[in-house]
């Protein structure tokens, strides 16, 4: 206990730095405890592709003062549009919301105050080396130890209390809590629940690409798909494309998913001749794009499907893709991860203040997390079941459901999920640090006897 604040000392352990380690790393020192990272790589870094950042998440970087940092690599995506393969536009959302048309909506109230909370917390799409800057940099301002080259190999976790981790460099480490976000392969998931592997649906996976702007500015009819930032998505059977721009629309970022004969658990490389064979026939000015792609790999969509989190004795617990890896179709992997983080920042702030153990504080993390990212499993699942349905009488009545929104007209259901209400309120307007308050204000009153167990 520290003497002159009463509040409990508290050093905190994460093995890997990649988004969501990183969101937590900063969240918890906010919280006011010692932070280590123990990272594997030589360099801190992400991997040359973009990523969404919807209003769930957006919300933490203004927050924490990543957004400032990024600042013009930060892009806000003014319209969302779906498309069929030839170009044909099926369906439609407009990104930043019109707080006056949705006061007139049936919908009204929880529509208008999610479309006020929309319009603080924005839908940004941005280069993933300048978010996970921006995420390095604040941990590091705050104080948050980074350590590279820290491989963790072994952990020793069986007695309650403190836990040691050693690296492949044979350095030990002391923790009160281990974090693994050690990603979809984590030591820390294999270590706790060696039977669980994570495992591809189905025989879907995607190509990542990005192309220069200046490389379509060049090109008549590719160039009038970059005159607004808007997210493009092209639909087809067991197949769709998306791009938005990146890097202060100086590039272009395209997920390409499609399926395989076989499944695929690694990152592949493949011949970018084989991307065009496999995406010919498409509307000319996303063709025109493909044709510019320099190089691609091949990444798996792996599912983690796991009962528990966390040791028995609560002393090591999973967050990101190594407790709840997701399919990409909603774009919400990153996003979850850094809402693990939030969320279990502010229990540990109260295991600092001395109002809940460390015990406690995973369990209250575990009970109310889980869901919400067994949640997200099936809702991305779902989107991609949605998007790549093959030409026929389920296709076309996706369609017709989403063609009124076209007109600017607001439904109360839709198959386009960027603009269900349900998805409004349910992913995009969650507040992961409100949930946690509520979850630790509703245990601290059931302990006190003020509500009914
Ligand atoms: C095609 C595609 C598109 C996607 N698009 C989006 C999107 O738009 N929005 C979104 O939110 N999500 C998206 N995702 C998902 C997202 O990329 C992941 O969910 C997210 O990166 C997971 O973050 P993480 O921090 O949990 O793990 P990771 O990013 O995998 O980070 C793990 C870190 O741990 C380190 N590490 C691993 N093992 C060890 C060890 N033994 N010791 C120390 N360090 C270790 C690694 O080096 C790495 O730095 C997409 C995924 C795919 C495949």
């Amino acid at each position: 206990m520290d003497q002159n604040s009463q509040q409990k000392s508290l050093h905190i352990g994460l093995v890997g730095a990649g988004i969501g380690g990183l969101a937590a790393a900063i969240a918890i020192r906010l919280a006011g405890a010692e932070v280590t990272v123990l990272e594997a790589a030589s360099e801190l870094g992400e991997i040359g592709a973009g990523i969404q950042m919807t209003p769930n998440v957006s919300r933490l970087l203004i927050k924490w003062g990543i957004a400032d940092i990024i600042g013009d690599n930060l892009v806000e995506v003014e319209e969302f549009n779906l498309r069929q393969q030839d170009g044909t536009k099926v369906g439609y959302t407009k990104m930043v919301p019109d707080m006056k048309k949705d006061l007139g909506h049936p919908y009204g109230t929880t529509l208008l105050s999610l479309n006020l909370q929309l319009m603080r917390d924005r839908w940004w799409v941005v280069h993933r080396a300048h978010l996970h800057s921006g995420l390095v940099e604040v941990a590091q301002s705050l104080g948050v130890k980074l350590l590279i080259n820290s491989r963790v190999n072994s952990l020793d976790y069986s007695r309650k209390g403190p836990v040691t981790v050693t690296t492949e460099a044979r350095n030990r480490h002391v923790f009160d809590l281990l974090i693994g976000s050690d990603g979809v392969n984590s030591v820390v998931r294999r270590t706790l629940f060696p039977d669980v592997r994570p495992t591809p649906p189905s025989t879907n996976s995607a190509y990542r690409a990005i192309v220069p702007y200046s490389r379509i500015l060049k090109d008549p009819i590719a160039k009038t798909l970059i005159e607004k930032p808007t997210m493009e998505v092209w639909l087809s059977e067991k197949a769709y494309i998306i791009t938005y721009p990146i890097s202060g629309c100086k590039d272009l970022n395209l997920v390409l998913s499609h399926h395989t004969d076989n499944l695929v658990y690694n990152v592949e490389d493949v011949a970018v001749e084989d991307l065009r064979k496999q995406f010919e026939g498409y509307d000319l000015k996303i063709k025109r794009v493909i044709d510019m792609i320099p190089e691609t790999q091949r990444w798996p969509l792996l599912v983690t499907a796991l009962e528990s989190w966390s040791s028995p004795e609560k002393n090591v617990v999973l967050m990101g893709d190594a407790a709840h890896s997701m399919v990409n179709h909603m774009a919400q992997g990153a996003a979850t991860a850094m809402e693990d983080g939030a969320f279990i920042g502010r229990c540990i702030a109260e295991v600092v203040q001395n109002r809940l153990t460390l015990t406690q504080a995973v369990e209250i993390y575990e009970k109310e997390r889980m869901p919400k990212a067994r949640a997200k499993q099936h809702i991305s699942f779902l989107n991609g079941a949605i998007w790549h349905l093959p030409a026929g009488p389920k296709q076309e009545a996706r369609d017709g459901a989403m063609k009124e929104e076209m007109s600017g007209k607001k439904l109360s259901r839709s198959p386009n999920l960027y603009s269900d209400p349900r998805m409004l309120e349910q992913v995009y307007g969650y507040d992961a640090e409100q949930h946690a308050d509520e979850a630790v204000r509703t245990f601290l009153q059931r302990r006190e006897g003020v509500i009914d167990t």
